[in-house]
């Protein structure tokens, strides 16, 4: 135990004396420092880059949490500058920057649109009391896996626009589960109703 406590002591001073003596050196060779780093720049650049990569790689987590408060803390010292970069850069690329936005807002209200055909969707088959229900994600992953591709004419988005099917209709007992769904055009969609109508 009091062993302990010695090597303890013995090195906290070791670590003080060493930093104290390290500390002068720098101090008293600054002029050889600086002439050693700038022969040297491009080799201590080049091991920096190699140290800090493994680094990322085994610490990703930290990496993103210090990238992140990196980038914030440099937009915040350079925020004035960053407004009028991108003021000069959305005034040179106003065609640009206006099809963006208009895009940008097209695809937000196209998402809207289908959330809430999602929700009408549910809303019926719990009327129903059919069992089961669809996320947006299922959906969205149904239709990637197949290819945006009406499964009745073959037809792919954007050419027509996909709706929900459900293969056994919920009339004739059948689930609101994803399993139970297939992408079809609307007028695929609706012939089919009508088929089966008669
Ligand atoms: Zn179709």
């Amino acid at each position: 135990m009091r062993d302990k406590q010695k090597k303890k002591d013995y090195y906290k001073r070791w670590l003080r004396d060493h930093q104290f003596y390290h500390k002068n050196w720098r101090k008293n060779n600054r002029e050889k420092l600086r002439r050693y780093r700038e022969k040297h720049r491009e080799k201590i650049r080049e091991y920096q880059r190699k140290y800090h990569k493994e680094w990322r790689k085994k610490n990703p987590e930290k990496a993103r949490k210090i990238n992140r408060i990196c980038r914030k803390r440099w937009y915040q010292k350079n925020k004035d500058k960053c407004k009028k970069w991108l003021r000069a850069y959305q005034r040179k690329n106003r065609e640009k920057v206006n099809a963006y936005q208009r895009n940008y807002y097209k695809e937000r209200t196209e998402r809207q649109k289908e959330a809430k055909r999602l929700k009408d969707n549910n809303r019926v088959a719990l009327k129903i009391k059919a069992e089961g229900f669809i996320t947006i994600e299922e959906w969205e992953r149904l239709k990637r896996k197949y290819d945006y591709t009406c499964q009745g004419c073959k037809k792919k988005e954007p050419e027509i626009k996909l709706t929900i099917d459900h293969i056994i209709p919920l009339t004739k007992n059948g689930t609101n589960w994803i399993a139970n769904i297939q992408p079809l055009c609307k007028s695929c969609n609706s012939s089919k109703s009508n088929n089966l109508l008669k």
